[in-house]
């Protein structure tokens, strides 16, 4: 049987497994015994496997998918609380060599503008973040050795966390760049990175290599060993995804689902976040040639099983997505969302105009300011947060999946969210959106179980409204 210990990541979601996991999935669609029978299991919020899961996204009957959803919500509720964590994705670089059919920065597309920031514009760019209020960012890049070279990316994470702002500075670099090698993980490791994020695209090989069809990142093998070399290289939070849209969707759950068993029986820690990106119109890119678009519902359903099967993993929406889209799976379990995001090279200190040639990777769905969408969080009843707490600490890998799986996070992350929503009201928010979070901040603080932990925060919470910055 496939065991996904002695299996190199590759071997192990193998196109065989996933052709079964589906007849699987079909034959039991209908099956309730079975399917009740999974349901039963995923209540006890320890996860289901890639076969479990795939019969759940088959099943087709409108009250057991009620009950997912519902569950979905529950287990969000238990393990993340109502917090939603906030970042912005910071575009370095669209200088590319690969030929990534679905994605305008490659290598033949003559017609975008090809940038890439110096270090004084990395310090501008960070800097017009900064007077939003963001404080984690995802920094992201073509791959091109010559342009993009790993030390161009190690010296831009040293210049970002460098930069001084009068409140405060970045608190956490993840980073989405192409896949690399183990010395170079490791170098990105000590730059002290938060999140190591490398999206698979598709699990299904074929149509890997045509979608792929030039560069490095044609190699399958390479592109999907990746977050073993990173963990090799000392990396321990990985983030996995799939781009929705490029093949049939139950199939690239179950590699997801797969990848994150590969991840926890290898290395003792699974993902820590999975994104879901759905494929979006680009320049010279047309969404439509795609016809594995998925429709929001089915969307919706994914998310609320990715979040049943893999309950300790953080789950990432981006602005690729509508504000109604949004607000449809945010309670369904995710728990960190992108904000007044661009996707130009340079694009919040200088965005583009309508008659420039655009830099920009994809179109955003989301186009609301940091300011609405953190009012927006707060009046649907969640938390927006900064927080950046478990990485300053070092709690990352097995020691946050721990403080997760022990529901500790009402007690550590929740008054965090609420210290640094505190920061974010004082420092940037419109009037209207200090009053709505003063008040939830007062609110919120009574879900906080232990009287101690709840003390500190309300001190802190003064000493916050009183001029002192980051406590977390
Ligand atoms: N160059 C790196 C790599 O190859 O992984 C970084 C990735 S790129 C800046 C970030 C992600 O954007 C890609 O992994 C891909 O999933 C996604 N992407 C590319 N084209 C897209 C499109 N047209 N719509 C939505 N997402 C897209």
């Amino acid at each position: 049987m496939y065991n996904p210990k002695s299996l190199k990541a590759e071997e192990f979601i193998s196109d065989e497994e996933i052709r079964e996991t589906l007849a699987y999935a079909d034959a039991n669609k209908d099956n309730i015994e079975l399917i009740d029978q999974i349901l039963a299991k995923a209540k006890e919020c320890k996860g289901l496997t890639h076969r479990e899961a795939s019969v759940l996204l088959a099943c087709e009957m409108p009250d057991k998918i009620q009950e997912m959803y519902e569950l979905a919500a529950e287990i969000k509720k238990e393990f993340y609380g109502n917090r939603i964590v906030l970042f912005a994705p910071l575009y370095l670089s669209n200088y590319c060599i690969n030929g990534c059919v679905y994605c305008p920065y490659h290598k033949k597309n003559t017609h975008i503008a090809r940038k890439k920031l110096t270090q004084e514009e990395i310090v501008k760019e960070v800097t017009a973040l900064q007077d939003m209020g963001h404080k984690r960012l995802a920094i992201e890049a073509g791959e091109d050795p010559e342009n993009n070279p790993i030390e161009y990316i190690l010296e831009s994470i040293k210049t970002i966390y460098s930069i001084k702002h009068k409140n405060g500075a970045i608190r956490r670099v993840n980073v989405n760049i192409a896949a690399t090698t183990v010395e170079n993980y490791r170098k990105l490791k000590e730059a002290g990175i938060g999140t190591y994020i490398l999206f698979q695209e598709t699990y299904h090989k074929k149509s890997y290599e045509e979608l792929h069809p030039k560069g490095p990142k044609h190699n399958y093998a390479y592109h999907t060993e990746a977050m073993d070399r990173a963990m090799e290289g000392g990396i321990d939070d990985v983030g996995l995804g799939v781009l929705f849209g490029l093949e049939l969707y139950r199939y690239e759950f179950a590699g997801l689902l797969m990848h994150a068993e590969h991840l926890e029986a290898v290395h003792g820690v699974g993902p820590h976040t999975i994104s879901v990106p759905r494929i979006k119109h680009a320049d010279d890119i047309d969404p439509t040639v795609f016809d594995n678009s998925i429709s929001d519902d089915i969307f919706a359903k994914i998310c609320a099983l990715i979040r049943i099967a893999v309950p300790y993993t953080g789950m990432i929406i981006s602005t690729r997505e509508s504000q109604a889209v949004r607000e449809k799976v945010l309670p369904l379990g995710v728990s960190q969302i992108s904000g007044a995001s661009k996707t130009s090279v340079g694009g919040y200190d200088t965005p583009e105009t309508e008659d420039e040639v655009t830099s920009a990777q994809f179109d955003v769905s989301d186009q609301r300011t940091l300011d609405e969408i953190v009012r927006w969080l707060m009046e649907m009843g969640d938390i927006p947060s900064f927080c950046t707490a478990c990485y300053r600490a070092g709690r990352t890998g097995d020691r946050f999946m721990s403080l997760c799986k022990s529901k500790q996070i009402l007690n550590c992350c929740h008054p965090n969210a609420l210290m640094t929503l505190m920061e974010y009201l004082q420092d940037y928010a419109s009037p209207k959106t200090k009053e709505i979070g003063m008040k939830l901040i007062e609110k919120e603080l009574d879900n906080i179980p232990s009287e101690k932990v709840r003390r500190i925060a309300e001190e802190h919470l003064r000493d916050i409204e009183n001029g002192q910055r980051d406590f977390r």
